[in-house]
């Protein structure tokens, strides 16, 4: 049975009850699963009041008091993963197998960090004279605002939730309305791991109006963000208005590079199937296929029917490849972006209209012939969208791939290092895959450059925006 999600401020599951509340829709057949519960003013002021004065212990916590919570959250989450994946597919829509497999390698992004945070060192400087002593410490920043998105929404949110903890921070999360059981569950794990009351606190409400609230606030030392490119940089202005440190995980355009000398079979099978994972509602989803001409016609027939035989249907379905999209609005927006190719002379080669049936259903669809201005090849389509087009020069495939504004992921298939190494330097993203999908391991940092953010989450640079530097010199 799914349950209802509540808030959580300084230690206390809250009901709706008093409230407003929002319906919580299933995406797969529009069924209400229940009802959100909104915060009100005064729940904010809760929750920031709860956080500050639990820094004030928190932030002197010792780091192994820190990891072994930490650790007992990650085998919560292996225990629980089932039960969590569930309400996952019921309230976002992904296939079981999915949602599971998100929660169950979250459990590694908990470790990961119960590990690193003890590792948090400063270092000593010598002094000019011998009398001199100077050092860095690296404190935790204080309290910190995070608003998480609904497409990975357990993995989005424990991310910053386990980074902040581990930093020594306290934290007031707003999760994603339309997907919350994932983030009430990372609190309930929290609290039966010991996590002290105040350190971590979930609200909900009017995404705008939460945000709004929580980093205008005195007390909020730093703001984390998962979302789109406007909202972050919405965000990324009030708090720099404010002078509080931000990370910035926002949306991508992830080109793809095939060259004529990949195993152009491998490469084909394993982008319609990464293609179609979370529906492409992915921020590192590939979006803009640049194929070499040689094996241009290869690609497309293997890719082409790779997701042909791709099962859509709802997520609770054991035979089912990719589910709905998890919100009704997003349906039409795919149905634009195929229009807007369509009209530019583009060619349809699989899917392009909703499915004929009860739910968010968009199929997998493959556009070809398509200029570099249309909107599919210039803004995020966040759908199983694919436009393939062709090239002859690789440097003109490097500039197009560096053309648009973002600078999330990209993708390289070649079987020749040297191209390999020469691409990998010349793309403009936060991250290059060659010849595999590898990125957003807890040890591996995962970020942005250009719009697409500031800042890295997971890896060793994990804790960096949660602390502040501190120079200290005596004689
Ligand atoms: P959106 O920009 O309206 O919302 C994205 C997320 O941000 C949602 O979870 C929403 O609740 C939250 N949000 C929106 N306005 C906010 C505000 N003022 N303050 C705080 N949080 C706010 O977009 P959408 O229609 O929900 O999703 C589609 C777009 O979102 C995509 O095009 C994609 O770029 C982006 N997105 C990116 C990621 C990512 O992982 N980077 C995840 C989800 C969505």
């Amino acid at each position: 049975m799914y349950e209802t999600p509540t808030l959580y401020i300084d230690g206390e599951f809250l009901s709706g009850e008093g409230r407003k509340t929002q319906d919580i829709v299933n995406p797969a057949t529009h069924e209400v699963l229940g009802q959100l519960p909104h915060a009100s003013r005064a729940d904010l002021d809760r929750a920031l009041s709860a956080a500050a004065r639990a820094f004030e212990t928190w932030r002197d916590s010792s780091p192994l008091q820190r990891s072994e919570i930490l650790r007992r959250v990650a085998q919560l989450s292996r225990e629980r993963a089932r039960e969590i994946g569930r309400n996952v597919t019921l309230d976002q829509g992904k296939p079981l197998a999915e949602s599971v497999a998100e929660i169950t390698t979250c459990a590694d992004h908990a470790d990961w960090h119960a590990e690193e945070c003890r590792r948090i060192y400063g270092r000593v400087i010598a002094g000019r004279r011998p009398e001199v002593h100077q050092y860095v410490v690296r404190e935790p920043v204080g309290v910190c605002a995070a608003f998480t998105p609904w497409n990975f929404p357990f993995n989005q949110a424990i991310r910053k939730v386990c980074a902040a903890i581990g930093a020594g921070c306290t934290i007031i999360l707003k999760g994603p309305e339309d997907s919350p059981s994932a983030v009430i569950a990372i609190a309930r794990m929290f609290h039966d791991a010991g996590l002290p009351p105040g350190v971590l606190n979930i609200v909900w409400g009017v995404p705008a109006e939460v945000s709004d609230y929580l980093i205008r606030s005195p007390i909020v030392r730093k703001v984390s963000f998962t979302g789109s490119v406007p909202v972050g940089k919405q965000l990324a202005a009030l708090a720099g208005a404010h002078m509080k440190r931000i990370t910035m995980e926002l949306g991508g355009h992830s080109p793809v590079i095939v060259f004529d000398d990949a195993n152009v079979e491998k490469a084909a099978t394993q982008l319609a199937r990464f293609k179609v994972r979370n529906a492409g509602q992915v921020c590192i989803s590939p979006t803009r296929f640049y194929v070499q001409d040689k094996v241009y016609a290869s690609f497309l027939e293997t890719f082409v029917q790779t997701l042909r035989d791709i099962k859509v249907g709802d997520g609770l379905e054991t035979d089912t490849d990719m589910g709905p999209l998890a919100h009704e609005r997003r349906v039409p927006t795919m149905s634009r972006f195929v229009e807007d190719s369509l009209a530019r002379g583009g060619k349809l080669l699989l899917g392009g209209e909703p499915l004929d049936r009860k739910g968010n259903f968009f199929p997998p669809t493959v556009i070809t012939e398509i200029p570099e201005d249309s909107m599919v090849m210039t803004e995020e389509p966040f759908g199983p969208l694919a436009p393939v087009v062709p090239f002859s020069d690789p440097e003109q495939a490097i500039r197009q791939a560096n053309s648009l504004p973002y600078g999330l992921a990209s993708y390289v298939f070649t079987s020749s290092l040297q191209t390999a190494n020469r691409v990998a330097r010349a793309l403009e993203a936060g991250q290059v895959n060659i010849n595999h999908f590898g990125s957003a391991l807890p040890e591996t940092p995962f970020g942005g450059v250009k719009d697409s953010g500031i800042g890295s989450e997971g890896g060793s640079e994990t804790f960096d925006g949660y602390l502040v530097t501190k120079f200290v010199t005596a004689i």
